[in-house]
């Protein structure tokens, strides 16, 4: 058996489209377009791409990108006043702050600053007591792809045994969090897990968000299960070549599993159309406008 491959570009280009419309529909009707205040901080290169892609599917979709560039040595209290001059700035609806910081800033203070009602990545504690209690909120754009993904593949949900490999607050949690909202039985395993691939095996759905290359074999899943890939490595291959992997062993699960993400173009792009998403439908919050298609 050979699982189907879920493609997350071409879902991720579908949602982009809708947002477009929407954009456009909200340029007319109010005058403006919706803006996303991107911050990076130092020079790190995965950090940069990342930025790079947030900025170009921003503008794509016909919104405003604000890029603030900063160098590696700036101090908390500077980045807090860029912050606040952000959440009061009327042009921008979302702010990222693009992560990981220097050692010397601490990101918990800096992501308490944001307005809750710009904070496109859901990584707010507001926003993330939001999402546990059930009460509308931005959730974070990793797990929401997910779970756009796990829909349009398998429909309701409802009823079905779910783990989530790996509990961080950006992923793995609100993961866990959207899969019981969507009435599935969630597990959640960590490093501390004492049989995890018994644990992975009783499940129809495996999202993986490890950062373990490979770490989920082949004969851990269960027959036709749907498996959502998080995870993105790049490692070194014996001959010095680089390769992005997956938490996955690809080669193995497609024999097994029903459904499975691609790494790269599985989840990856499904990130970057959810920030869109989030930053559009801030701006509609914020200017009470009406959209029409299911985002
Ligand atoms: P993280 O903060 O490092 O969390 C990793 C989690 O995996 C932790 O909860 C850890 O458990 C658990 N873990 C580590 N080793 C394990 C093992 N052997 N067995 C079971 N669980 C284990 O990572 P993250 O930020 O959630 O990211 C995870 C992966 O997703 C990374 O590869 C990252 O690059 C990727 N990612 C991709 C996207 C995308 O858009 N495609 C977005 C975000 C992240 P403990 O809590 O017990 O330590």
């Amino acid at each position: 058996m050979s699982a189907k491959l879920i493609d997350g570009k071409a879902a991720a280009a579908a949602l982009r489209g809708r947002i477009a419309i929407e954009v456009s529909r909200f340029r007319e009707s109010i005058g403006r377009a919706p803006g996303l205040a991107v911050v990076l901080i130092g020079e790190h290169p995965p950090s940069n791409a990342y930025v790079r892609s947030k900025v170009k599917a921003t503008r794509e979709a016909g919104m405003e990108s604000f890029e603030h560039r900063l160098p590696e040595s700036i101090e908390q209290g500077e980045l807090l006043a860029l912050i606040d001059e952000l959440n009061a700035d009327p042009a921008v609806d979302g702010i990222l702050v693009q992560l990981p910081l220097p050692p010397h800033i601490d990101e918990r203070v800096i992501i308490t600053r944001l307005s809750p009602d710009k904070d496109v990545d859901g990584f707010h504690p507001e926003n993330a007591g939001r999402l546990a209690i059930g009460l509308h909120g931005f959730v974070p754009c990793t797990p929401l792809g997910c779970l756009m993904l796990l829909q349009q593949e398998r429909g309701d949900l409802t009823g079905l045994d779910a783990i989530v490999v790996g509990r961080s607050n950006i992923v793995g949690k609100p993961m866990a969090q959207l899969l019981l909202q969507a009435n599935c039985t969630v597990t959640i395993a960590h490093s501390r897990t004492r049989d995890l691939p018994a644990a992975v095996r009783r499940c129809d759905i495996v999202v993986a968000a490890v950062g373990r290359p490979e770490l989920i074999r082949g004969d851990w899943l269960k027959p036709g299960s749907t498996v959502i890939d998080v995870g993105q490595e790049r490692v070194e291959l014996p001959d010095g070549s680089r390769k992005l992997l997956g938490d996955v062993a690809f080669d193995e699960a497609i024999e097994v599993a029903g459904a499975i993400t691609p790494v790269p173009g599985g989840v990856g792009p499904m990130t970057i159309a959810c920030l869109i998403r989030n930053t559009f439908v801030s701006a509609a919050r914020r200017e009470r406008f009406v959209y029409e298609r299911s985002l």
